[in-house]
């Protein structure tokens, strides 16, 4: 079996996160809003990445990410890398850092008022998040696929 490729190719603006848990990419895409049809968007799956493995890269061409999409990436892939590709050149390179103040992903406690208000916000500790309204601590992995 090769690898798995839809429309990659060298993009002049944009983003390309790298580096993503091979597996991920999907839940990734559809966590940041974007379609896998669009042709803005390219995926790559079980790229091949050397030592370590499996990885999925995700190219979004035409656009930056906002704080949130890049908290999004921070909880799900921890291990990701960020490139903001100019000119098609690789301007900046990072790895996206949990935020203290997370406003995405949703509290997994059925019984959180935030299930029934919205307004979700849980608060770092350590490698935890803690709801503001139920104070319970979650992981960032439990938010973004609850
Ligand atoms: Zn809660």
């Amino acid at each position: 079996m090769g690898d798995v490729m839809i429309a990659v190719e060298k993009i002049k603006e944009g983003v390309v996160i790298d580096h993503i848990p091979a597996g991920k990419g999907i839940s990734l895409l559809t966590l940041l809003g974007c379609s896998s049809h669009s042709k803005n968007v390219a995926l790559l799956l079980n790229a091949n990445s050397g030592e370590f493995g499996k990885k999925d890269i995700l190219k979004i061409s035409g656009r930056e990410l906002s704080q949130e999409e890049l908290s999004i990436v921070s909880l799900l892939a921890p291990c990701a890398t960020v490139n903001i590709i100019s000119h098609g050149e690789v301007v900046k390179k990072f790895r996206p850092e949990l935020p203290d103040v997370l406003r995405v992903g949703s509290c997994p406690n059925p019984k959180c008022i935030t299930k029934i208000e919205g307004a979700e916000e849980f608060l770092k500790e350590g490698n935890e998040y803690r709801c503001k309204y139920c104070e319970r601590l979650f992981s960032p992995e439990e938010l973004v696929s609850s």
